[in-house]
């Protein structure tokens, strides 16, 4: 793929304090348009600033977006890594496929991922635990309010320095179970990152705010009976020594540190099972102490010990409201591979 690269004439100066979380962007940003007759064209990377679109675009009335989120991580040799990126680029094409929205050949977002980054190397932070977050989307652009297949299509990729997830240290997080609202079925969209998802989920989020969690544990859609995952995270349970984490049936988000974690932690021996968890056999455990570690995973936060879950007004305490060893275990092996602290037997780093 050809990418016309045009560089700002006022760089930014790069900020090394308070980055927080998507709240700073770079200087550039990558951006091609899609037609059915042309398929992917123009791509570029151009000065990072508005998008000019069409108030009738598609995505702004039926909701045809979906996304990505990596991060390029600072090793210790000052080289730039991704771990990955080739899972993002083939959940991004599953979720296409989806939506119906277009997808791009493999090979070609790969490239425009790690020439944004190349472009914005020194926005790579130095510190420790920082990095820059990418987040790669793509959404339905047709000029017409008629609800048709996705003719016209745009693909965007931003980038935005994060600092340190756990600046104030890994502290376990409270979490509310939801009884009423579902955020995805079998069928239905659960299995894509898309924007929609996240949209049908902000009143139980909201909720869960106003009584002090941090985030929502969902139940399945049908019988509200089995776990399926975190907000933006999945889910891991340590069950008298099994591991257990909900499979992947369709509603639930496929991570790729959730994969990452199963992987290493079946290659350290440990027993893991993806399968059906119910609410009543997470309930029991909790009540007769064989819970033993709770955690989340995600990119944003690697993996977040649970302390605290919430379910039909009861509050269960989980490993005395600290981390766990095989939660620590996890963060140090994905932390150190990704920041390059350690070896990557597994072949997942990617330098750019
Ligand atoms: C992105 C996401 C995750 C985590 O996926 P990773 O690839 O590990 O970052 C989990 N659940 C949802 C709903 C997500 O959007």
């Amino acid at each position: 793929m050809n990418i016309e690269i045009t560089k700002t004439t006022s760089p930014k100066t790069v900020p090394t304090d308070n980055l927080g979380f998507g709240k700073i962007f770079t200087d550039h940003m990558f951006v091609a348009d899609y037609s059915r007759d042309k398929g992917w064209y123009n791509a570029r990377i151009v000065p990072f600033g508005n998008l000019s679109m069409h108030p009738a675009s598609t995505v702004f009335h039926y909701g045809a977006e979906i996304f990505e989120g990596l991060k390029a991580y600072r090793r210790a040799d000052g080289k730039v890594q991704l771990f990955r990126p080739i899972e993002n680029v083939r959940r991004m094409n599953n979720s296409a496929e989806r939506l119906r929205l277009p997808q791009m050949a493999e090979e070609d977002m790969l490239q425009a991922i790690k020439e944004l980054v190349k472009v914005e190397e020194r926005w790579v932070p130095h510190k420790d635990g920082e990095s820059l977050y990418i987040r790669p989307f793509l959404f339905g652009n047709d000029e017409h309010l008629g609800v048709h297949s996705i003719v016209n299509a745009t693909f965007v990729i931003i980038c935005s320095p994060s600092g340190s997830y756990y600046a104030e240290g890994i502290n376990p997080v409270k979490i509310m179970i939801e009884e009423d609202d579902v955020r995805a079925v079998r069928g239905g969209t659960g299995f894509a990152k898309c924007g929609g998802n996240y949209a049908a989920a902000n009143r139980a989020g909201e909720k869960a705010e106003q009584l002090g969690y941090t985030q929502v544990l969902w139940l399945d859609g049908v019988e509200r009976k089995y776990i399926e995952e975190v907000g933006a995270m999945n889910v891991m349970f340590k069950i008298d020594g099994e591991i257990v984490t909900p499979a992947l049936t369709g509603s639930i988000l496929p991570g790729i540190t959730r994969k990452s974690c199963i992987e290493v932690l079946k290659s350290e021996g440990y027993k893991v099972s993806e399968r059906l968890l119910s609410i009543d056999e997470l309930t029991e455990a909790m009540e007769n102490g064989t819970l033993e570690e709770a955690w989340g995973c995600g990119t944003a936060a690697v993996v977040s010990p649970i302390g605290q879950l919430f379910y039909k007004g009861k509050t269960y305490t989980i490993n005395n409201n600290e981390i766990g060893n095989v939660t620590q275990k996890l963060y140090n092996k994905l932390t150190g591979i990704q920041w390059g602290k350690i070896e990557d037997t597994y072949g997942w780093t990617v330098e750019i």
